[in-house]
């Protein structure tokens, strides 16, 4: 029915093209939330570890303990921790970034009613993405908090809210200035001095000379960073394909779909595929909005797309139950630019797909 096919020959591949852009000390922290972008996070997660990453990244908490279960044994930084997730982070040996005072001080007594000494952690300050982080002005309490003996603190970092906009960006070079006093204020700690990091996949390529001693990359393992030219620098893992159910043959003047979506201008064609919105593909692909492949011909998604199903106009295609269809693949018809057509990006698309759609893991 519906697959996802992994290709990790070409995760191997955008690995090594992201090294390219690295000098050779540059540490690399391999972004795996989200069930690593939608894909199958321990197969992922464990080619990973095989290609020797120093480090690997999720959201929250929970999603750490799930990677310890698959076996994962390198440090697992968690940007986002909760207060309530703290727990979580202690007993699976996870990195937490602390981004508030109030989640700075409730781990701190966290890990002094626990008796743990030089815990690593990290340190997420805000520049100007406006999500989470310490504000610029709170360094020097930093500083002296994560002075204690309770903690380690292994990073310091930020992250850019437009690594992708062409250069000069006045908004990243207000963040770059911010982050570089904060990274000289930090630089006079006593204890030993943290490892600083800026740059997302697209950062990478757009401003390497900002690589500090590590990069955060996911999307672009996936095979994009956000830009033509550096997308054709990598290779895409995965090709989303389904099959027909059923194909109809409908009169001229049909309404096919809910809702009356769409009305058959001429006698028409239709095949139903068993993949909707609760699958990843939302309604936003429909009334001929998104398309597909069929024995190398593109058609469009007709009619509103249905939570189990959605249908394509094949009036013009020789096919049959059960043809394969793609969605996208590793060549042409990417996931970026299948996202373009719904006004989504790839990071949305491939996040969401769901549970429904087999993983196969192929080299
Ligand atoms: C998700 C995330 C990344 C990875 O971003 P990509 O654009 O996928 O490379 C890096 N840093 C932080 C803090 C993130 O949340």
């Amino acid at each position: 029915m519906n697959t996802l096919n992994l290709y990790l020959s070409h995760l191997d591949y955008n690995y090594s093209q992201i090294q390219k852009q690295l000098n050779p000390k540059t540490q690399i922290m391999a972004v795996v939330k989200a069930g690593a972008y939608g894909s199958a996070s321990e197969a992922i997660a464990k080619r990973f570890e095989a290609l020797g990453v120093d480090y690997l990244a999720v959201a929250y908490a929970e999603e750490g303990e799930i990677l310890r279960n698959y076996g994962i044994k390198i440090p697992i930084i968690v940007f986002y921790p909760q207060v309530d997730s703290l727990k979580i982070v202690l007993e699976n040996a996870l990195e937490p970034c602390l981004y508030s005072r109030s989640l700075l001080m409730t781990f701190k007594s966290l890990l002094t009613a626990t008796n743990n000494k030089q815990y690593p952690v990290h340190i997420k300050y805000n520049t100007g993405l406006h999500r989470l982080g310490f504000p610029p002005e709170d360094t020097d309490w930093i500083i002296s908090q994560t002075a204690s003996n309770n903690l380690n603190l292994k990073s310091v970092y930020s992250h850019l809210a437009a690594s992708e906009d062409q250069r000069p960006s006045q908004l990243c070079n207000q963040q770059i200035a911010l982050f570089e006093t904060i990274k000289k204020a930090h630089s006079v700690q006593k204890n030993s001095i943290p490892k600083f990091h800026l740059l997302n996949s697209s950062g990478v390529f757009n401003y390497p000379e900002l690589q500090y001693d590590m990069v955060r990359c996911g999307i672009a393992f996936h095979g994009f960073a956000n830009h033509p030219k550096w997308d054709a620098l990598l290779k895409p893992i995965a090709v989303l394909e389904s099959g027909i159910s059923q194909i109809h043959n409908v009169k001229k003047g049909s309404y096919v779909g809910y809702d009356k979506g769409w009305k058959t201008p001429i006698d028409s064609k239709i095949a139903t595929l068993p993949l909707g919105h609760a699958d990843g593909i939302g309604r936003h692909f429909g009334n001929h909005k998104g398309s597909v492949f069929i024995h190398g011909i593109e058609v469009p998604i007709v009619g509103n797309v249905c939570m189990d199903m959605l249908m394509i106009d094949v009036t013009n295609v020789k096919c049959k139950p059960q043809d394969i269809v793609y969605f996208f693949g590793t060549t042409h018809n990417t996931a970026a630019s299948f996202s373009k057509q719904g006004k989504s990006i790839s990071y949305e698309v491939l996040s969401g797909l769901g549970p429904r759609i087999k993983r196969v893991i192929n080299e």
